[in-house]
């Protein structure tokens, strides 16, 4: 087993560990960095997965660390594709209110908008929204200039390419199984290798609560993986779509409810869905490992969870085996899409961490001691966020390495 020594390693090349790195270099360039993930490329699971949405920061509670760091990660982010050209498009989307029930939950996206501080932000009337999306019926919208698409795996490459070129060490294609903890070091066990590090930052996205347990950290959520499936559009039916349209979200849930997106490598996207995966990179409906199984139905959140909202866990379900039930839900956006217009797509699986009483956590989690900084709970919009929360984490760095 070869074995190597760093002062970082930061763990997980999805975009909030590849964005950590990035701002930490910039702020110690001297700091000798290492970024490993058990796969052989970078972004493969949530970020290459996801549904390349530059969020504008809308949905979000003011204050909260969804909100302030959507909002500053957002401007890092264009600042950062303009810069070195990551294909990206700031295209604007449409919020709809497909029925007058819904009008009250779009008043209080405009008020969370406005109160981020975006600007602006339109409501249109059926005709005014017809104009941007000339097939939606709706009974008003919100037009958000600012959302945009990007291909976030082109992001994530050119961040590999500069983090090599200033001196950062890539192992990729092992996982990290085990850490041992000294007061100087970390001793990191890889099937492979073994590094030895000052500090670690934990970006390990759907198993970072796993990693902080191994890290000697008590907590007391679980990262509950849930399945978003997509379909997408047939090219001669792709028409319908100009931009990106949205459903007014169920203010429950984290999910932003099934939706169109233009994709920025072309086509056009529809989902995705939000399922109970039964493996945390379970990306097929019969995706199974039974050690992990248990770890999600065993856990009192889920089962909290499944029992507060049966009803809507029913309804995903339905979706995900049903493509009649899952266009039946595109419909109320867009009246003319029937199934026959759609192929099967690909998927994603979010980490989303749960309480045990079953509740979801909103807002981005960091736990962190005087060798260890945990990125915990990073779903949507973490992606867009990557660089705000890479800023959050090299401060946080910033005070154990000084
Ligand atoms: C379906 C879906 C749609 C979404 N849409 C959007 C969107 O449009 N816009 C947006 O902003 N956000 C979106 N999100 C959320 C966004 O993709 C995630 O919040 C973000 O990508 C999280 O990035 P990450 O780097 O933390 O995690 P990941 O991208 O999952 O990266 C974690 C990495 O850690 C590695 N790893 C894990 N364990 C180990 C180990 N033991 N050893 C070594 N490596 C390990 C994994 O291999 C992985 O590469 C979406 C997510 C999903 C699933």
């Amino acid at each position: 087993m070869e074995s190597r020594s760093f002062d970082l390693v930061v763990c997980g090349a999805g975009a909030t560990g590849l964005a950590s790195a990035w701002q930490i270099k910039r702020r110690f360039p001297d700091l000798k960095l290492a970024v490993v993930d058990k796969e052989n490329s970078v972004a493969a699971h949530q970020t290459g997965n996801n549904s390349g949405v530059i969020h504008s920061g809308i949905y979000y509670k003011p204050g909260g660390s969804k909100a302030i760091n959507c909002r500053k990660g957002y401007l890092y982010l264009l600042d950062f594709c303009e810069k070195y050209n990551v294909p990206h498009e700031v295209c604007g989307k449409v919020i709809v209110a497909s029925k007058e029930e819904e009008l009250e939950g779009l008043e209080q996206i405009m008020e969370r908008g406005r109160a981020n501080g975006l600007s602006g932000l339109r409501f249109l009337n059926p005709e005014e929204t017809k104009k941007i999306e000339p097939f939606v019926d709706c009974v008003q919208s919100i037009y958000v200039p600012q959302a945009g698409i990007i291909d976030y795996k082109a992001l994530c490459l050119e961040l590999q390419k500069q983090l090599e070129d200033q001196g950062v060490s890539f192992f990729l294609g092992d996982k990290l199984r085990d850490i041992k903890r000294s007061v100087q070091r970390l001793d990191l066990y890889f099937e492979n290798k073994k590094i030895e590090s000052r500090f670690l930052i934990n970006c390990a996205g759907l198993y970072s609560d796993q990693l902080a347990k191994k890290c000697g950290f008590e907590i007391d959520f679980r990262i509950i993986p849930f399945r978003g499936e997509y379909f997408e559009f047939k090219p001669e039916f792709e028409y319908l779509v100009k931009h990106l349209i949205y459903p007014v979200p169920d203010p429950k849930f984290p999910f932003l409810g099934v939706h169109f997106t233009r994709m920025q490598l072309g086509g056009i996207e529809a989902g995705p869905n939000a399922v109970l995966a039964l493996k945390r990179e379970g990306y097929k409906k019969f995706d199974f490992k039974l050690s992990e199984f248990i770890g999600i139905m065993g856990y009192r959140g889920t089962m909290k969870l499944g029992l507060k909202h049966w009803k809507k866990g029913l309804e995903e379900y339905c979706r995900s085996f049903s493509k009649k039930a899952f266009v039946q839900t595109l419909k109320k956006m867009i009246p003319a899409v029937h199934a026959d217009m759609f192929e099967q797509g690909g998927s994603g699986v979010r980490a989303q961490a749960i309480d045990k009483n079953g509740n979801l956590l909103d807002d981005f989690l960091i736990l962190a001691d005087e060798q260890v900084i945990n990125l915990c709970n990073a779903p949507s919009p973490a992606a867009t966020s990557c660089f705000a929360i890479g800023e959050m984490l090299s401060e946080q760095f910033e005070k154990i390495y000084t």
